[in-house]
């Protein structure tokens, strides 16, 4: 006879859930418990008994925070540990006054935030046999790497993007959130993340760089600070959509020093001084031009990927040609064009001097045939090298993977032949031994 399987003991924590408010605090409410109840746990409508109460308050009126008040002061009476989020979170120093007990405060939307702070009250509990969600969540991403959003919105008012009408301005999270999400990726089983946002070197500036505990310390939200510490985790750390800010040069030195990869995804979107000025972005190219030789100075296998636009309202022969020239000193390895297209929305369209069809296409295929000319020189120099490899993918005789220097998806690949079959997600030194315009091929050479 069979035995009839026990059941493990892992009894999903329970969360009793308090929604006070309109629509909007309602939707974030679902979005929480969906986020909760896809981790395992388990709601309740008593506070008593249950592991922890989350109360998502509304502070529009007078009589609307009373009720919140209320109702954080039964829950903390009847049960003791409770997390706030909501409007009312938007000013905690109200919540604090009348109830320091409270376990987390947060604002409106902070679903990550919310979700952490019970993550640390009670912890979920695991069982692969039971989950049908891993530990680290969903990831879109293989196994092996994943992406990291650090911030939502942007401060920029780049005159051809409407990012900023859509997602409003910059709101990043707290650096302690990040870092916990990429210390939990990393306990996952994840090598590599690649961080994103709008405008990375910007994180932070809207919360004043405030800090947060991570590994019981004080980490500053800003982007050296982050970068730092993501690079404590010893992993692969990849850096997209980096603004060109005079600090962002501050991180050059932790690329140097292999604390993240020597990797920066940098949009220029222009040499023109004139056109920059129209588009409303720095315009100092040759002051770029002096950063990024500076920035070789100091970390000489930096990998620089960058994306232009052409045919931008207003860009003249000259601009072009001028963009060009630029182009072929700043010798960028990596580069993405694209013909200027209106956006609904976009201010760009109101600006005189629209560059017609034929003549956006010619510059975009001059641009190209110059940047292919210089990227497949870049790669040339790196025949002979070893580089570390992370495996993607692999066939019967070689698997295909990736240098520091490629990010998935964008950019080129290393083809590594080897004598035993790799794996998936692991890292292996290849010897290059062949270059072709986009890609590398090699050797296996370590382990
Ligand atoms: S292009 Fe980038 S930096 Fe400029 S407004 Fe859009 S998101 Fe912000």
């Amino acid at each position: 006879m069979l035995d009839t399987p026990k059941k493990p003991d892992t009894a999903a924590p329970k969360v009793s859930f308090v929604s006070l408010g309109c629509p909007k605090a309602l939707v974030d409410s679902e979005r929480i418990i969906t986020r909760l109840r896809a981790e395992g746990y388990e709601l309740s409508r008593e506070h008593a008994g249950s592991d922890l109460v989350i109360v998502n308050t509304c502070g529009f009126l007078d009589s609307a925070k009373a009720e919140s008040l209320g109702a954080i002061g039964k829950a903390l009476k009847e049960n003791g540990k409770v997390i706030v989020t909501g409007c009312m979170g938007a000013e905690p120093e109200n919540i604090t006054a009348a109830y320091p007990d409270v376990l987390a405060i947060t604002g409106p939307q902070q679903y990550e935030s919310v979700l952490d702070a019970v993550h640390r009250a009670a912890p979920p509990r695991h069982d692969p046999f039971l989950d049908l969600l891993p530990p680290e969540g969903i990831k879109l991403t293989p196994r092996h790497y994943a992406y990291l959003k650090i911030s939502e919105g942007c401060n920029h008012r780049c005159t051809f993007c409407i990012i900023p009408k859509l997602r409003g301005d910059l709101v990043s999270r707290p650096a302690g959130d990040v870092l916990r999400e990429a210390e939990r990726l990393a306990a996952a089983g994840v090598k590599e993340l690649l961080v994103i946002s709008q405008d990375t070197s910007a994180y932070g500036t809207d919360l004043k760089y405030a800090t947060s505990t991570w590994r019981g310390r004080e980490v500053k939200a800003k982007f050296l600070d982050l970068s730092e510490a993501l690079g404590e985790l010893g992993i692969w750390v990849r850096m997209h959509y980096v603004y060109p800010y005079p600090h962002v040069d501050d991180v050059i030195p932790l690329m140097a020093d292999r604390k993240i990869l020597p990797y920066l995804d940098i949009p220029f979107q222009h040499a023109s001084p004139d056109v920059l000025r129209r588009m409303k972005r720095p315009a100092h190219q040759e002051k770029t031009l002096e950063r990024i030789a500076r920035w070789r100075d100091i970390c000489p296998d930096i990998t620089l990927r960058s994306t232009f636009i052409v045919g931008f309202p207003g860009e003249t022969d000259a601009d072009f040609e001028y963009l060009l020239q630029w182009l072929e000193e700043a010798s960028l390895d990596r580069v993405g064009c694209f013909k200027f297209e209106p956006v609904r929305g976009a201010p760009a369209n109101e600006l005189d001097g629209v560059v017609p069809d034929d003549v956006k296409e010619e510059r975009w295929h001059r641009f190209m045939q110059a940047q292919q000319v210089i990227s497949a020189r870049r790669l040339k120099r790196k025949v002979g090298t070893r580089q570390q490899v992370i495996i993607d993918s692999v066939g019967p005789s070689v698997a295909k993977g990736r240098s520091m220097a490629d990010a998935p998806e964008i950019d080129g690949a290393v083809y590594v032949a080897s004598r035993r079959p790799m794996r998936v997600g692991e890292i292996a030194t290849v010897k290059i031994e062949r270059a072709d315009a986009y890609d590398l091929h090699g050797t296996a050479a370590g382990f």
